[in-house]
C-alpha cells in the first residue's frame, strides 16, 4: 500500500492511495485541488489521472471537491460517497456554486485553458448560504413536519445523479479492487461528512479531517490504523486571539468545526497501544492559526505526558503542497 499526500489544508485536500500487485488499485481520497495541480502532483509520483479507479469524497466543501466538475467531464471513474453527499455534489455541479470550509460560497469558473478556479460570490453566513442553496433547488420536498423549515430536504432521486457514482452509506463497507473501504461519520458542518478506513494487504490507513470533535465511533476506526491521517487544524489560543471574525472562530471551535492541536493530542492518547499505529500525519493545518512546529510540539507534549516513547511513532505535519509518502513495506522493516 502506498499513500501520497497531494495537498492538505483549506487550500485543497487530496490523497493518492495505491494497493495490490504493482499498485494496480489506485484511488483518490478527495479532489480539492485544481485539475492541473492534481495532474502535476500525481505525475511527480508517476501516476496519471486516467489510472485512477475511483474518487472517495469525505464531504462537499470546495477544498475537497474542487477538481470534481472537470474530472467528471473527462473521466469515467465513479465518485464514491454516501447518498446525501452525492446529492450535494449533484447540486454543486448543477448550480456551479460550492461552499468553502470557511462557510462562504464560491462559484466554479471554467477557464479557457481548462483549469478550474473558484471565485467568491458571497461572504454570507452559513445559514444564508444554506437557504440560498435550498431555494435554488427546484426539487424541494416536505418531510416529517411540513410546517418546519428545518425539516426540508432536497429530494434528488438517485436516477437524477448525472455522473458515475457508487453509493457507500456511512458505516458500510465497499471493496474497490484490492482495497476494502469503510466509511464512518465525523462531525462537521457539511451535508453528511465522513472519514474513511482503508484496508489492503494487512495494512490499514485512516483519514479523519474536518471534524469538530472526536467521537467514540471515530476512535473505534482510528485505533485500527497503521497510518493515521488526523486533523490538527489550529492552536486554540492562536485562533481565539487571531484575526478571524468572531462568527468564524465560533464555527471552527464548535462541535461541527475543526479539530485543534489539543483535541488531536487527546484523541491519540485514547487510542494508543504499544503494538498499534506507527505513523501519524497531522493534517488540514490552518496557515493562520497554526504552524507545523506548533502542531508537532503539541502532539509530542501529549505523548510525553503519557510516557509514550517518541521512537515508537513517526509524526509529520502535512504541508498544503505535495507532502509525505508512506509505503506499507515500512511496516515490515
Ligand atoms: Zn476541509
Ligand atoms: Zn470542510
Amino acid at each position: 500500500m502506498r499513500v501520497v499526500s497531494l495537498g492538505s489544508g483549506s487550500s485543497g485536500n487530496a490523497l493518492l492511495v495505491e494497493a495490490g500487485p504493482q499498485g494496480r488499485t489506485k484511488l483518490l481520497l478527495d479532489a480539492g485541488l485544481s485539475t492541473r495541480t492534481l495532474a502535476t502532483r500525481l505525475a511527480s509520483v508517476g501516476i496519471s489521472l486516467s489510472q485512477i479507479q475511483a474518487i472517495l469524497i469525505t464531504h462537499e466543501h470546495s477544498d475537497h471537491v474542487l477538481a470534481l466538475p472537470q474530472l467528471i467531464n473527462r473521466y469515467a471513474f465513479p465518485v464514491v460517497a454516501n447518498s446525501k453527499t452525492l446529492r450535494a455534489i449533484q447540486d454543486g455541479l448543477r448550480s456551479g456554486v460550492w461552499r468553502t470550509d470557511a462557510g462562504r460560497t464560491v462559484a466554479a469558473k471554467i477557464q479557457v485553458e481548462e483549469s478550474v478556479s473558484y471565485i467568491p460570490v458571497s461572504a454570507g453566513k452559513e445559514v444564508e448560504v444554506t437557504t440560498t442553496s435550498l431555494e435554488a433547488s427546484s426539487t424541494i420536498v416536505e418531510l416529517d413536519h411540513p410546517e418546519s423549515g428545518d425539516t426540508l430536504e432536497r429530494a434528488t432521486p438517485q436516477a437524477q445523479l448525472t455522473f458515475p457514482h457508487q453509493i457507500l452509506p456511512i458505516g458500510a463497507h465497499l471493496t474497490i479492487g484490492d482495497i476494502e473501504v469503510t466509511s464512518f461519520a465525523i462531525s462537521h458542518d457539511a451535508t453528511a461528512p465522513c472519514g474513511y478506513l482503508l484496508h489492503a494487504g494487512g495494512c490499514r490507513i485512516c483519514l479523519v479531517t474536518d471534524s469538530g470533535e472526536v467521537t467514540p465511533a471515530m476512535l473505534e476506526q482510528m485505533q485500527h490504523a497503521d497510518l493515521l491521517i488526523l486533523e490538527s487544524n489550529h492552536d486554540r489560543e492562536r485562533l481565539v486571539r487571531g484575526p478571524y471574525p468572531w462568527h468564524l472562530k465560533r464555527r471552527i471551535l464548535s462541535p461541527t468545526g475543526h479539530l485543534s492541536n489539543d483535541q488531536a493530542g487527546e484523541a491519540i492518547l485514547q487510542i494508543w497501544r504499544e503494538v498499534g499505529m506507527r505513523w501519524l500525519w497531522l493534517a488540514h493545518l490552518s496557515r493562520t492559526n497554526n504552524t507545523p512546529a506548533l502542531a508537532l510540539e503539541s502532539m509530542r507534549l501529549y505523548l510525553r505526558s503519557a510516557n509514550i516513547n517518541p521512537a515508537h511513532i513517526r509524526i509529520s505535519a502535512l504541508p498544503p503542497t505535495m507532502g509525505q509518502v508512506w509505503d506499507s513495506t515500512q511496516l515490515w522493516l
